[in-house]
């Protein structure tokens, strides 16, 4: 495509401030937050929301709540949150993992097509977009504004429990009605995406050097994803910890967005234990950006270490 034709389509697509953002970014590159072997790993950022603070912990006393994020300096009166999307450059070949919530979900997010452009991203270079899951801050940046895959030469891949779960016919009395757009939603991107779909089970290689994690839980076909190369792994690991104090000093306390709480919190303990006797690096999905980090063990829970 020429460059005239391309600044053409952004600024129709995204006005002029995507055009600016163009022009000013240039093909600046995201930074790597990590290089496994000759697979680079780059953080590109979807935007955040604001949710209620009753999402971060659900049958959990307000006080101790509140203790919990004043204990952490924490703001008391609201919760943000970020939305960090993976990017595997593994030589020409790139990989998402999940893609963001698209322009429909909620106010602020939806801001990966932007990141990309600045980051030098050609979406049609994209191979593949693997999801740890089907809520809509991760998978409904799959169309584009015209319903069409926003990466028209990708393949799409999800845990196969997680599609059967969405595409159910009972989803709806499994979920509480405030989260029936969800299953709309998926069940709407799924199908449009047709047989660009392709799922997989937990231990499966999806990747080269990419193999799926069985985390359950949050969601019922929830997968977290170890990447390896180099005699060195990460794990990204989507919605399984999602929160810098809560997630690592109250690991037993449900989000409000967990499917299956007890699942959830049996999930997450597992998954700390292995990262910290591990030494494993992670990114996470709602992580404060670019959402790299370590567990450590402490005081029979576990402490977030930002950074590699
Ligand atoms: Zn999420």
């Amino acid at each position: 495509m020429r460059l005239r034709d391309m600044i053409s389509r952004r600024a129709a697509l995204g006005g002029a401030a995507a055009l600016l953002g163009a022009a000013t970014l240039g093909a600046a590159r995201a930074a790597p937050v990590a290089t496994l072997g000759a697979r680079r790993i780059e953080v590109a950022s979807d935007g955040g929301f604001s949710l209620p603070l009753g999402m971060l912990a659900r049958d959990v006393a307000p006080e101790a709540l509140l203790a919990e994020l004043a204990a952490a300096g924490l703001s008391t009166e609201r919760a943000a949150t970020v939305l960090n999307v993976t990017l595997i450059r593994d030589g020409e070949e790139l990989t998402l993992i999940d893609c963001g919530a698209g322009g429909n979900f909620m106010p602020g997010a939806g801001k990966l097509g932007e990141a990309l452009d600045a980051a030098g991203v050609d979406r049609a270079k994209v191979k593949r977009v693997l999801f740890t899951h089907a809520h809509p801050d991760h998978l409904w940046g799959a169309l584009d504004s015209f319903d069409e895959a926003a990466y028209p030469e990708a393949s799409f891949h999800i845990a196969a429990a997680e599609r059967d779960f969405w595409l159910s016919a009972d989803v709806l009395s499994k979920l509480p009605e405030d989260r029936h757009a969800f299953a709309a939603g998926a069940q709407r991107i799924l199908k449009a995406l047709g047989d660009r779909v392709q799922t997989f089970r937990p231990g499966a290689e999806v990747a080269p050097g990419v193999v799926a994690l069985d985390t359950a839980g949050h969601t019922p076909g929830h997968v977290a994803f170890a990447v390896s190369g180099g005699g060195a792994s990460l794990v990204v690991l989507g919605d399984a910890l999602t929160h810098p104090a809560l997630s690592f000093r109250r690991p037993d306390w449900a989000t409000g967005a967990d499917q299956d709480p007890a699942q959830a919190v049996a999930t997450r303990k597992k998954l700390l234990d292995r990262l910290a006797t591990d030494r494993l690096p992670f990114i996470g999905y709602h992580l404060p950006t670019p959402g790299l980090g370590r567990a450590e063990a402490k005081d029979g829970a576990w402490r977030y270490l930002p950074g590699g």
